[in-house]
């Protein structure tokens, strides 16, 4: 199907071996965090040598080339996408894309940590939705789940968001034990301030040096309690991933389940990830991989970009292979989440 635009001609998206159009790219931009989260990361990480990460014109580069074979929305993760110096210049240049009309979303996950700092420059690239890390509303929690995080510093982000004008959704990973008596004051919360909400099942991938299954709790079970206290109601809002929406009646806000483990979404799979070092995924859940990094750094014409983002999508695997080995507490994806960005 040829998608259409209110700006330029559209381009066919590239389509992988199972007729599944991909039109989303989420990019890591760096390794690099200034949290700590228990799930995501351990203490005492070891990050890159710099001259691995591409950089940022690298970057815009490879981004670049992904929107001219098709790709409709953008995403920028990390890490923590805010801390890595010089990306307000990368979202403004790709901000460029927007107004061509080859793209139709730029977008961002963040801690929000720096939020308060570049709320109104990402609205000014282009941005207009940000999605919100946030796990607790209860300071000690927030530093206890975070390590080196300041709760105070993602309140000031999310009130300067949300006066810049960005549309805001909060990420919240339900974690058995930690903030499971929260979860219905966050969906109470969220209402209150007009963000939308969605809860994450913790994810088996990296090792973080506590036992997953200590933290897993399935979302079938948060939602069978949310129920008792709020109407949800199904909603048709799809996004190609692993979420599933809901209407909460009672706020008017919009709640997500994503749910790796328990529910099966790839058959509307539309996305691909690339790390900071230009590592393409066609899988988060599984290790197949293509190096953009030697290609772009290889060659100053683009042709050979393209052909080689061409064929690691026409290897894009069918489906992803998450197990938490019960018997052995053991992870089936061994990379960290930091990387591959969430
Ligand atoms: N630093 C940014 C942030 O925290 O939003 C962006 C990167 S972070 C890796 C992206 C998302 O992945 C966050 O919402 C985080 O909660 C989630 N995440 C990290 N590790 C996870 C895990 N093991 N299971 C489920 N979600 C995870
Ligand atoms: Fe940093 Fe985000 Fe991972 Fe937390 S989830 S450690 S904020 S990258």
């Amino acid at each position: 199907m040829l998608e259409s635009s209110p700006g330029g001609a559209r381009r066919q998206p590239l389509s992988d071996p199972f007729g599944r159009g991909i039109t989303y790219l989420r990019v890591s931009v760096t390794d690099r965090c200034d949290f700590r989260c228990v799930y995501c990361m351990s203490e005492d990480m070891t990050f890159l040598p710099r001259k691995d990460l591409l950089t940022l014109e690298e970057l815009d580069r490879v981004c670049s080339a992904f929107v001219r074979l098709g790709v409709r929305k953008l995403r920028l993760t990390g890490g923590e996408p805010l801390v890595r110096r010089g990306i307000m210049d990368l979202f403004r240049n790709l901000g460029r894309h927007l107004r061509s009309g080859d793209l139709d979303e730029l977008t961002v996950t963040t801690n929000g940590s720096q939020l308060a700092r570049y709320a109104d420059e990402l609205y000014e690239a282009g941005v207009r939705r940000v999605n919100v890390s946030l796990d607790t509303l209860d300071p000690d929690r927030f530093r206890a789940i975070t390590r080196w995080g300041r709760f105070g510093q993602v309140m000031d982000g999310l009130r300067a968001a949300k006066e810049a004008g960005l549309g805001i959704k909060i990420n919240a990973v339900a974690l058995k034990g930690v903030n499971e008596d929260e979860l219905d004051r966050m969906v109470e919360w969220c209402g209150e301030q007009g963000f939308d909400l969605t809860f994450i099942e913790v994810m088996p991938m990296g090792d973080v040096g506590d036992d997953r299954l200590d933290q897993y709790l399935p979302l079938s079970l948060v939602r069978s309690r949310l129920a008792q206290t709020w109407t949800l109601e199904e909603s048709a809002y799809r996004t190609g991933g692993p979420a599933r929406y809901f209407n909460v009646r009672e706020t008017g806000g919009r709640l997500g389940f994503i749910t790796p483990l328990t529910h099966n979404f790839c058959e509307s799979c539309n996305r691909v990830r690339m790390t900071c070092t230009g590592t393409l995924y066609m899988c988060l859940g599984q290790q197949d991989s293509a190096d953009l990094r030697e290609v772009v750094r290889n060659s100053e014409s683009d042709a050979p970009l393209d052909e080689a983002i061409r064929e690691a999508i026409s290897r894009k695997p069918k489906g992803h292979d998450f197990v938490i080995d019960r018997r052995r507490g053991r992870i089936s994806v061994p990379r960290h989440m930091s990387v591959t960005g969430g």
